[in-house]
């Protein structure tokens, strides 16, 4: 039987693999929040969400106090429903980022339970489109390294084959930024990816500016420019410029990218299985950009998203930022600078059950 006989939930602190700065915030370490299911049938799912640093306690607080105890004596198999009944108990909190992420931690479960049962991977249970994706690296762009350090970070990205680099971009004046992100295109040459990621700092004017320095750069997008949810100041931005706009890491809401893609605000949908609240709202979010033409980039946790993105026709790379090592058995595989999707059933994670409970902090 697949009733749900019990659910929990625990917290992990990762400590972060490099120091990531950017133009707001500093990733100062993964909480994760484990949310494990078990059913009737002897099968248990395991999901997962997380933070870069705080709410991490709260989204427990939330799942085991207010939502994990509803999923008692549910039928593990009716996703959507279980989804929808989470969502509209919270209702006074929601949409809201820590309930946006429980929801993630309950989602992951249930889809890690359906890949179990059927003895698929993910990334054909979530619609099977091709077993690998492109890479881009994000890991040698932060906004604290020198320019000599992009450089060499873009250089040894490209010769290990990958698409593309992000670079952090929001430096105090446009001369230094623009001067940056020049160096690392003089360096790599015409025909490589360059990606650049404001974190949300600045005013639709300012943004509109510095896009205008960068415009001979030939960047590929140019990522959260303004805070999320300007909406219609990214709409102005997208006019005033032919680089591609890409938003959604910080987006909570199947509905907000609804209001983007309507208004073409954004031309790289970026959505974050975490933040919006599981795979089943990320898959709509996915097949909505597709009916307008817009390709799908997610933000962060590529050990998840590799099987998402291989499941969509409108994929189009995974964010190479590595930050389970600590507490995982096995690394995403890397082959000519693609990212093979796992083709194990479930999630496609190897979780290393010593080196959690070892890090456990609730
Ligand atoms: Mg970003």
């Amino acid at each position: 039987m697949t009733i749900i006989t019990a659910a929990t939930v625990s917290l992990v602190d990762l400590e972060v693999e490099t120091v990531r700065t950017d133009a707001v915030q500093s990733f100062v370490k993964q909480e994760t929040i484990f949310v494990a299911i078990s059913t009737s049938e002897g099968l248990e799912g395991t999901g997962y969400s997380y933070t870069i640093g705080t709410g991490g306690l709260s989204v427990v607080a939330l799942l085991r106090e207010s939502l994990l105890p509803m999923l008692l004596g549910r039928d593990s198999r009716d996703v959507e429903a279980i989804w929808r009944t989470v969502h509209d108990t919270t209702h006074a909190t929601t949409v809201g980022a820590i309930t946006s992420l429980a929801l993630a931690a309950i989602d992951t479960a249930l889809w890690d339970l359906k890949c179990l049962r059927a003895e698929q991977p993910l990334w054909r249970m979530a619609g099977g489109y091709r077993n690998s994706v492109p890479l881009y690296d994000t890991e040698g762009g932060w906004l604290q390294l020198t320019e000599d350090e992009l450089v060499a970070g873009a250089l040894k990205s490209r010769s290990n084959g990958w698409g593309g680099v992000k670079l952090k971009v929001g430096k105090p004046t446009v001369v230094e930024d623009a001067s940056r992100l020049r160096a690392v295109r003089d360096a790599v040459g015409p025909d490589f990816d360059i990606m650049v990621d404001a974190n949300q700092s600045m005013t639709s004017a300012e943004a509109i500016r510095r896009a205008a320095a960068f415009a001979d750069v030939d960047l590929t997008w140019f990522e959260e420019p303004l805070p999320a949810d300007d909406v219609s100041g990214h709409a102005r931005l997208a006019q005033s410029t032919s680089i591609p706009i890409a938003v959604g890491e910080s987006i909570y809401s199947i509905g907000q990218f609804r209001d983007y893609l309507q208004r073409d605000a954004a031309h790289v949908i970026q959505t974050d299985v975490a933040r919006i609240g599981g795979i089943t709202p990320w898959l709509k979010v996915a097949h909505m950009a597709e009916a307008f033409n817009v390709v799908v980039c997610p933000h962060f946790l590529m050990e998840i998203h590799v099987s998402l993105v291989a499941a969509i026709p409108n994929g189009r790379y995974v964010e190479y930022i590595p930050q389970l090592r600590a507490i995982t058995n096995d690394e995403i595989r890397i082959v000519d600078g693609r990212a093979l999707a796992p083709e194990t059933p479930g999630l496609g994670i190897s979780w290393n059950l010593d080196s959690i409970d070892d890090r456990r902090v609730a």
